[in-house]
């Protein structure tokens, strides 16, 4: 098989409290929350998911939030830095927003581009470079017109503790291309105009540890359930051990961790998120596979409610 991932289909993270993710993900970033359902591995905790109008691949990003979580460390085998693209045209808009809403920022440049980096209230490292490439967000929130919207994944930062075999894995095993080193770092990219822009560390990390405020794992796109099947051949092939294909809901999966210590899944882009809402209910109530639908009751009673809110700073 020659295979070439279309680059990342969503990123998953562990956090702590779903109103100030809420308050975040879709306050300040203005993201539209697409799907509200659980952790299918631990019914207790919720899994909520944030991307474009339609939770496109290549916009979305997933969170755990687990109130009682011990904070985690970011470093080797791990996503180090999650980029979110903006129009070209909005860094501006994106550095006044961030100043007036007090999450602290930096400019830091990479590859010849400028990027606002900060946090979300975990710890999460994020940043957000303005491109011209990708389909732009139709959904506007809050402070963030449509025009102004975060497009989806410009890409990540990989921290690699065997930067050499993640470096060979993307362009060997993933199908991604080799753009250009720079400053410590190696940049990649997929065929996709969205998740599209990998960078990896030179030299190796020591390793980090997971808890609230680290990604937990890097999903990379098949376009369907066939070209799926094939890439977990493939990575078998290659020398790694993927887990069975395994349903969730709104994408198929498979699991393996590669030799610098990031864990990778491979996920279909269909059915996606319209599979059990009307496209313009997405998110609004908590949706449960038919497995849990029983236990409907009490899993509401162990879930803290949240609201997805417009911030104070943006009314009036
Ligand atoms: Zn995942």
């Amino acid at each position: 098989m020659t295979a070439a991932t279309a680059g990342i289909h969503h990123i998953t993270a562990f956090v702590r409290d779903p109103q100030k993710t809420a308050d975040f993900y879709a306050g300040v970033l203005g993201l539209r929350l697409i799907k509200k359902t659980i952790n299918f591995d631990a019914p207790e905790v919720y899994h909520l998911y944030f991307g474009n109008e339609l939770g496109s691949p290549g916009t979305i990003i997933t969170f755990f939030p687990w109130p009682e979580s011990r904070k985690g460390r970011i470093g080797g085998g791990q996503v180090g830095v999650t980029t979110y693209v903006a129009p070209a045209g909005t860094f501006d808009f994106w550095k006044e927003r961030l100043a007036k809403l007090n999450v602290e920022a930096t400019e830091t440049s990479r590859f010849g581009e400028s990027y606002l980096s900060f946090e979300d209230p975990d710890g999460l490292k994020l940043e957000i470079v303005a491109r011209a490439e990708g389909p732009a967000s139709k959904w506007s929130f809050g402070g963030v017109p449509a025009d102004k919207a975060i497009k989806g994944f410009g890409g990540a930062i990989l921290y690699s503790t065997a930067a050499a075999k993640t470096a060979e894995l993307l362009t060997k095993v993933m199908g991604l291309t080799k753009a250009a080193q720079e400053g410590g770092y190696v940049r990649f990219r997929s065929t996709a105009d969205l998740g599209n822009v990998i960078d990896v560390n030179v030299s190796d990390m020591e390793p980090g540890h997971g808890g609230a405020g680290t990604v937990h794992h890097i999903a990379w796109r098949a376009k369907d359930d066939e070209e799926h099947a094939l890439w977990r051949s493939h990575v078998a092939d290659s020398g790694f051990q993927p887990t069975p294909i395994v349903d969730r809901q709104y994408f198929k999966a498979i699991y393996f961790r590669e030799e610098g210590g990031i864990l990778f899944e491979i996920a279909t882009d269909p059915p996606g998120f319209a599979r059990d809402e009307e496209p313009d209910k997405l998110g609004e109530k908590l949706m449960l596979p038919e497995w849990f639908e029983q236990h409907r009751g009490q899993i509401e009673q162990l879930l803290t409610p949240f609201e997805v809110r417009v911030l104070e700073e943006d009314k009036g």
